[in-house]
């Protein structure tokens, strides 16, 4: 039906020399360009998630469904010159407030940026905070709060607001002309998705927000995911019978008077561990999602342990950030929530800023808190590798499968270090 071509761009072009001992780190950042109809692409970003973002090129410029990192922008000004040379940016939808779908927009001062209102304190801080950069011009233009529809070169994007399920401030945009949506954060395929709980969502939220889909979708509509594989409305029925299974095991359980730690020992949600294989899910994480979703903690105005620990990070080391951390920890305040979760992204924020001493440090500290965690060895195999140890990363690897044998990204990296 769509002709599909498939290009690669790679940057390996910019030598740093960083330090006395003139180290070399090779920096790259890679996006892969897939054509989708006559005049829609997708780019799909590799930094530390696979992220996509959506091109429609119009008669006399260009408008972009989510920007990508802000450390890809160079090449993503590349590959948009190769598509449609001379061609402005004229629109950016910003689906959301995570770094990794608008960090791109710092490099299209005189795009319209149109977001939800309640991203506005998001894009101010997230991925800035450690960047240094002013982002001022490049905040939202339009800050919209209900859904509407924007009107360019002929065609109509409709965009519909979905606060709940992944933030509280996603939208989705479909073009019924070409029958494209494009979903955001919304939608991981193949995984469980990222529910924040801080944020007003849980799993309820995000099936209503399914259900929703599913009553306005014509039945032939391409989908477009933030994350992955292009989807089929049948792919995202899978997804919503995994979200409505999943939740209603955990119920069963609930009603049985099982606690958390007693679901986690009886791997009662085994039967979707095949939605785990992704850098963002785990089966573990699922439940807690699952379960905070049928159990709500009380709100809280807590704030977590990497947000406080980029306050200092922004100027500081990681050495002080450390420092701060262990005084943190013994004091044990009520408004910081400590999470593996929040180190391990920190810890790869440093290191796509080319921060990999701070990164490392970082990571190490999350491995000393929660040694009995695969995912923190992992990361510290990616992240040396990242830094070009490979012969450490081999050993955090490793290190990874004796906590779990079969954890999916230790594994291949692993045959990919060793040949086997
Ligand atoms: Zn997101």
């Amino acid at each position: 039906m769509f002709k599909n071509h498939l290009y690669t761009f790679i940057l390996i072009s910019l030598m740093m020399f960083n330090s006395p001992s003139a180290q070399v780190d090779h920096v790259g950042f890679q996006i892969d360009v897939q054509q989708l109809s006559d005049k829609v692409y997708r780019l799909t970003h590799h930094g530390f998630f696979e992220v996509n973002s959506v091109v429609y090129i119009g008669e006399d410029g260009l408008l972009l469904i989510d920007s990508g990192y802000d450390i890809g922008v160079d090449v993503m000004k590349n590959i948009l010159n190769k598509l449609a040379p001379g061609k402005p940016v004229k629109f950016i939808l910003t689906t959301h407030d995570h770094g990794d779908h608008f960090g791109g927009n710092i490099g299209f001062a005189d795009a319209v940026i149109i977001a939800h209102e309640k991203a506005l304190p998001g894009l101010k801080q997230e991925y800035f905070a450690l960047s240094g950069l002013t982002p001022e011009e490049n905040l939202p233009d339009i800050l919209i709060k209900d859904d509407t529809s924007i009107f360019f070169d002929g065609l109509e994007f409709q965009i519909r607001v979905y606060p709940g399920g992944h933030t509280d401030n996603d939208f989705v945009v479909f073009i019924p002309e070409l029958n494209i949506l494009a979903m955001g954060g919304l939608l991981y395929s193949d995984s469980f998705p990222f529910v924040d709980l801080n944020r007003n969502c849980d799993v309820t939220g995000m099936i209503t927000i399914y259900k929703s889909l599913f009553d306005w979708l014509p039945e032939n509509v391409m989908i477009i995911a933030g994350h992955g594989r292009e989807y089929t409305l049948g792919d995202l029925r899978d997804s919503y019978d995994m979200l409505v299974g999943s939740l209603a095991v955990v119920e069963h359980h609930s009603k049985k008077g099982l606690t958390r730690e007693e679901m986690e020992e009886q791997n009662i949600l085994g039967g979707w561990a095949s939605w785990a294989e992704t850098p963002l899910g785990s089966l573990s994480g699922w439940l807690n999602t699952t379960y905070a979703t049928l159990n709500p903690p009380e709100p809280t105005e807590a704030i977590t342990i990497g947000e406080r620990l980029t306050e200092v990070l922004v100027e500081g080391t990681a050495e002080e950030a450390v420092e701060l951390y262990q005084q943190l920890k013994k004091a044990a305040p009520e408004d910081i929530l400590f999470r593996e979760y929040d180190l391990n992204m920190l810890g790869y924020q440093l290191a796509y800023r080319q921060r990999y001493k701070d990164a490392l440090r970082i990571l190490h500290l999350n491995a000393d808190e929660y040694p009995e965690s695969a995912n923190v060895y992992d990361s510290l195999g990616e992240n040396y590798l990242l830094s070009g140890d490979e012969e450490e990363a081999l050993i955090y690897y490793k290190k990874a499968l004796e906590v779990d044998p079969e954890y999916p990204s230790a594994k291949a990296a692993v045959e990919r270090l060793t040949g086997d």
